[in-house]
């Protein structure tokens, strides 16, 4: 029986692990659960899975949901504030940790729960991206598993888990596109309605939007290096509309083994959840006659200056791709927000890079320096 925190329950990753825990329910226990403000869903999650503790980050909804706890006779810890987050995580009695918010709580809670030796299960790339480094040696030194929830990633994963690292030759991390690979209208004119409607994926809208500009793939390449300890040189992308071959690893015998599913984020999840064993799932069967034929792509690096701005990134170093990560972030919003045109998210993000001198240091505190700076330098662009 594996006991699980889940941070960010109510979001998209975190209502399909606990789908799955309910599946799995005689090999997944909920230990915690964590929100930002959607007390509703919490009060159902809490009632079904029963766990010792929650955390709500909005300490209004988190009085709120106490009292609605003491009205029912319901036995739960409710903690408040970020600080709650961490306090969930370090629970005695929790094998592992799904990280599944976003942003810098993000980041503190998975250092919280590295640091108390918990596994963590990882959806929220923006934190490799910005202080991997940090991150990947603090859980080498604890004996922590990182295990990712990214579709690609968790298809690497399962690609090298019995191979040498040295003897990888690349990795080929694959997009399915998103909404505009195929647009041949002009890209400023695209709508929030537009980027929004991702052809494969059901996924929250920050990650759609990135989707549609490709930087989500960007940031992935930089993930992936992360986690898998590879050269950027080394990490290709192809683009395949049909998101079914999930990523690839070639070795240096020629060998290319790859990750094949329909896509369904709750196989990631699950695999993340439950591993090293692999449990039965719902996921329908791939059907190789049905589909016939696997189609891939050239990526365009020009049509999606997002692409290059990552791989720059990526070969700077240091504290550039958290650099990039945050003033994305920031020109995300803006673009949902109705400030700023589709093609000036990537314009934001360039200026930012320019306008940033890179700190040669690989401590925490520079990563979030860095954060904070772009965020506040991205803001004045808009
Ligand atoms: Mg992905």
């Amino acid at each position: 029986m594996k006991k699980i925190v889940v941070l960010g329950s109510s979001g998209s990753i975190g209502t399909q692990a606990l789908d799955i825990a309910c599946n799995l329910a005689s090999d997944i226990c909920i230990k915690g659960l964590a929100v930002d403000s959607n007390i509703e869903i919490l009060k159902l999650q809490i009632k079904k899975f029963k766990p010792s503790a929650v955390s709500v980050n909005n300490f209004i909804e988190s009085r709120n949901l106490e009292k609605w706890c003491v009205s029912n006779n319901i036995e739960v810890s409710v903690y408040s504030g970020p600080s709650g987050f961490e306090r969930l995580v370090e629970m005695p009695d929790v094998d592992m940790v799904l990280v599944a918010i976003v942003g810098a709580a993000g980041l503190k809670s998975t250092i919280a729960a590295i640091k108390s030796k918990k596994d963590i299960a990882i959806a929220n790339k923006e934190t490799l991206v910005m202080a991997g480094s940090y991150i990947m040696g603090l859980a080498a030194e604890k004996g922590v598993s990182i295990l990712p929830i990214d579709s690609e990633h968790s298809a690497i994963f399962q690609c090298c888990i019995r191979e040498k690292k040295s003897q990888i030759k690349k990795i080929v991390l694959t997009a399915s596109g998103g909404p505009f690979y195929k647009y041949d209208k002009e890209f400023s004119k695209i709508t929030i309605e537009e980027a929004l409607n991702h052809p494969t994926w059901k996924m929250g809208r920050k990650i759609t939007v990135d989707s549609a500009t490709l930087m989500n793939k960007g940031l992935e390449v930089i993930e992936a290096s992360v986690l898998f300890g590879i050269p950027i040189e080394k990490i290709e992308i192809i683009m395949h509309p049909q998101s079914i071959l999930h990523s690839m690893v070639e070795y240096i015998d020629g060998s290319v083994i790859a990750q094949l599913s329909n896509p369904d984020m709750k196989l990631p999840i699950q695999y993340a959840l439950t591993y090293p064993e692999r449990l039965p799932s719902n996921i329908k069967s791939l059907n190789f006659v049905d589909i016939g034929k696997l189609e891939f792509f050239k990526p365009d690096f020009n049509k999606f200056p997002c692409l290059k701005l990552s791989y720059y990134a990526a070969k700077k170093g240091f504290t550039m791709p958290s650099v990039m990560s945050a003033a994305n972030e920031v020109a995300v919003e803006a673009f949902l927000n109705k400030e700023i045109k589709f093609t000036n998210i990537a314009e934001i993000v360039e200026k930012t890079m320019y306008a940033h001198t890179i700190s040669k240091s690989l401590s925490l505190d520079s990563f979030i320096e860095a954060d904070f700076w772009a965020r506040h330098y991205a803001r004045k662009l808009i």
